[in-house]
């Protein structure tokens, strides 16, 4: 009953699939012998097969693989140890009991000899066979188990090898001496040591002189869990690889540690049976180098590679610290260039940047030891001089600033020139503070821009003044088209021959409550920073026309009425706006000129040509304002559907004496003749003027000589005058 219990037990042992029943070979000549060993066995759950000779035998192990032969020794056509000799060669697998007479006890003991696992003597009791047979299977089914758990193991082993050499990380364990007991395979990619190098040598080798005294904690680290190291960074020596195919760029990786201390078992812990210390450690380099770069560019200017504002704020905030302990003097000097924004439209963004670069290295290049030279905006620079012995030192690297720039700059095949305006602030004489030692720099900056750029000049208190007025100024402003305080003038223009008015050029006014009649100098530059300019020039539009319409319906008007045009206006609509508003007023478009300058062309070429053509075709003539004094060429402006060309005053100012010449003055007459253009001169003064434009070729003008700018009234008198 026991065995039969636990031969079910061995069966199950082995495994419930069918094909892991147990396959049992029966072999006997005695048929009587043969099938009572069939019937003991056949309750169980086995696969029973039977031969009653060995080439049957034989013929079955050939076929089949059986896990247990029951072997008789003496069979009529060999013996059972030839059949043992082919298991073991042929199926060395299959286990054998061998049942055996007394006769052949001999041939028994060598059947046990080639590997029988046990052998029952005739007449064998029942349950001894059971018994052997279940102690058979079942050491099969505990050898296949192991076999199993032994695969299982060594697949994992492989796989956490796998894991650990192929980690990105390097992997190493210490003895209690600090000497590497284990390494990964990474170390070799990433310090250029094999492990075989490295295994057995102290930690220190690896370990940069200054991080060393860091190096003990992470190395000895005997802590476990949270206590233990945590992203410890530490500077590891490289291996230099000596000609082989490894080259190794830097000496030094930073690598963050993370180790902890290794005990022989869970409970010796306690009592302290360390044996080394087992880590983790990655290559943080590129991050560190990455975060090494986001620093450097949070505090320059990626351009120019110059300190940028913050930092430029940082150090002379310590500066002024340090001045005011030392009681030195520091000077802030403000550099903004000269019509750079030109030569950024003109020649392009690339061309630009080009230029700033260039400029940044001329700059420094005039600098002490010491100075903080930072860019600050598009083409402004700001200086930092410490130690000032007086303020002729400011002086004197300002003028070696500018006679840097005076040098031309190659840009490609572009040659050009630039100059700078420059203002200098002092500590402790004007601010004491960062923000003040700027603002008053920037303000002395605008001073020398407005005195005709291209200079250097000190902070005065009284420019603040000056400031404050713009900006009470650029509020007013705002005000004045509300309050109706913008008023339009008109210029004749005065057909030399006849002395008769045959145009008029509009021009604004500002009737300012506190300061007075205002030009437009006055007062546009703002509106055209701030955007004003489009409902000022709306509002402009408005009354020109409405007293063009009275001047028509009274039968006086001039035959042509001239408006100004800024180039922010050409951009947003104006010109549709007039057309429209012509319509609406029933004015002929003839009647109406826009005068626009050279340098509208500038910024968008196109758009400019497009609304200039559309307001041209519909008969509104365009001229050229201040011509000759202006940066677009002459191919541009054959483009453009152009008029009348007006030569500027500047040029007719230049004729001062009986015999003067003005080789331009002639070039100007020449072009628009050449052209087929119309031409009025401005700011004719003076008889000498206007007959040498006269006998140049140009007789209509326009100036003081005739007619200083009138109100309304006043061009309304003198026309109702000149009436037929
Ligand atoms: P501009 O178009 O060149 O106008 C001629 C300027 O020369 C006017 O200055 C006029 O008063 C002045 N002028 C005329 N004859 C003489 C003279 O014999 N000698 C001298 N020294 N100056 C003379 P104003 O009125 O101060 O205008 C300055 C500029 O403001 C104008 O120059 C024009 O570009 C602009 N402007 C005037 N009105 C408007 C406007 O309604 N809209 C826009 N966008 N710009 C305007
Ligand atoms: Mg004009
Ligand atoms: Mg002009």
């Amino acid at each position: 009953m026991n065995a039969a219990h636990s031969l079910n037990f061995a069966a199950a042992l082995i495994g419930d699939a069918s094909d892991s029943i147990p396959k049992i070979l029966l072999v006997d000549d005695e048929p009587r012998i043969l099938s009572s060993l069939h019937e003991l066995l056949k309750p169980y759950n086995f696969h029973l097969s039977t031969a009653s000779c060995g080439e049957d035998a034989l013929d079955l192990l050939a076929h089949e693989k059986f896990d247990l032969a029951l072997l008789d020794m003496r069979l009529p056509d060999m013996s059972g140890l030839d059949i043992m000799n082919v298991i073991r060669t042929d199926s060395p697998d299959t286990d054998v009991i061998v049942i055996s007479g007394n006769s052949d006890i001999d041939s028994a003991i060598g059947a046990l000899k080639r590997g029988a696992f046990d052998y029952l003597r005739k007449p064998y009791a029942k349950e001894e066979l059971l018994k052997t047979v279940d102690n058979v299977l079942k050491q099969r089914a505990l050898a296949e188990k192991h076999r199993r758990i032994t695969m299982q193991l060594e697949n994992s082993e492989k796989n956490y090898r796998y894991l650990v050499d192929n980690s990105p990380d390097i992997i190493y364990a210490l003895n209690d001496d600090g000497k590497f007991t284990f390494v990964n395979n990474r170390v070799q990619q990433l310090l250029g040591y094999t492990r075989e190098e490295l295994i057995g040598k102290h930690y220190s080798v690896l370990v940069h002189d200054e991080d060393l005294e860091l190096a003990r904690y992470v190395f000895q680290e005997r802590r476990v869990g949270e206590r233990a190291s945590h992203n410890i960074e530490l500077r590891l020596k490289c291996h230099k690889a000596k000609g082989g195919s490894l080259t190794f760029e830097n000496s030094l990786l930073t690598i963050s540690f993370n180790s902890m201390g290794m005990y022989l078992s869970d409970e010796k812990k306690k009592s302290g049976e360390y044996f080394g210390t087992y880590g983790v450690a990655r290559d943080i380099t590129e991050r560190k180098r990455a975060e090494a770069l986001i620093t450097y560019q949070a505090y320059h200017d990626i351009l120019t590679d110059l300190p940028n504002r913050a930092l430029f704020k940082d150090r002379l905030g310590l500066s002024i610290i340090q001045s005011r302990r030392n009681e030195t003097r520091l000077a802030v000097m403000f550099i903004d260039l000269d019509r750079f924004k030109l030569i950024n439209d003109t020649m392009g963004h690339v061309t630009g940047d080009e230029l700033l670069r260039q400029v940044a290295a001329r700059l420094k290049g005039c600098l002490r030891r010491g100075d903080t030279l930072a860019r600050i905006g598009g083409d402004e620079f700001i200086l930092l001089m410490t130690d000032l012995k007086d303020r002729q030192d400011a002086v004197e690297v300002a003028e070696k600033f500018l006679r840097s720039l005076q040098q031309p700059f190659f840009l490609g095949s572009n040659e050009t020139q630039i100059s700078a305006s420059i203002g200098i602030a002092l500590y402790p004489d004007d601010g004491a503070s960062i923000d003040e030692l700027i603002r008053y720099a920037d303000l002395a900056m605008y001073h020398v821009k407005a005195q005709g750029k291209n200079g250097h000049g000190f902070y005065d208190s009284s420019m603040v003044d000056a400031s404050h007025q713009k900006l009470a100024l650029e509020k007013d402003l705002r005000k004045a088209l509300e309050r109706n305080e913008l008023e339009m003038y008109y210029q004749p223009q005065i057909d030399s021959a006849s002395g008769r008015i045959v145009g008029a050029e509009a021009l604004m006014r500002w009737n300012h409550p506190v300061r007075g009649l205002l030009t437009p100098g006055e007062f546009l530059p703002y509106a055209e920073e701030n955007g004003l300019i489009v409902p000022i020039s709306d509002w402009m539009l408005e009354a020109t026309l409405r007293d063009l319409s009275a001047w028509n319906e009274a039968g006086i008007s001039p035959s042509r009425l001239s408006i100004n045009l800024s180039p922010q206006c050409l951009e947003r609509g104006f010109p549709r706006k007039l057309k429209d508003a012509l319509l609406h007023r029933d004015i002929t478009p003839n009647q109406m000129e826009i005068e626009i300058t050279e340098n509208i062309c500038i910024r968008n070429p196109g758009l400019a040509i497009e609304q200039l053509k559309m307001l041209s075709m519909s008969g509104v003539s365009v001229a050229i304002d201040d011509f000759g004094t202006g940066y677009s060429s002459l191919a541009y402006l054959q483009r453009l559907p152009i008029h009348t060309i007006k030569i500027d005053q500047s040029f007719v100012k230049g004729i001062v004496f009986d015999g003067a010449h003005s080789p331009i003055i002639l070039a100007i007459i020449s072009i628009a003749k050449e052209l087929g253009l119309n031409l009025i001169a401005e700011g004719v003064e003076t008889e000498l003027q206007a007959s040498y434009l006269e006998n140049a070729g140009c007789s209509i003008m326009q100036g003081f000589l005739y007619h200083r700018p009138l109100s309304r009234q006043g061009l309304t008198q003198l026309l109702v005058q000149q009436a037929p």
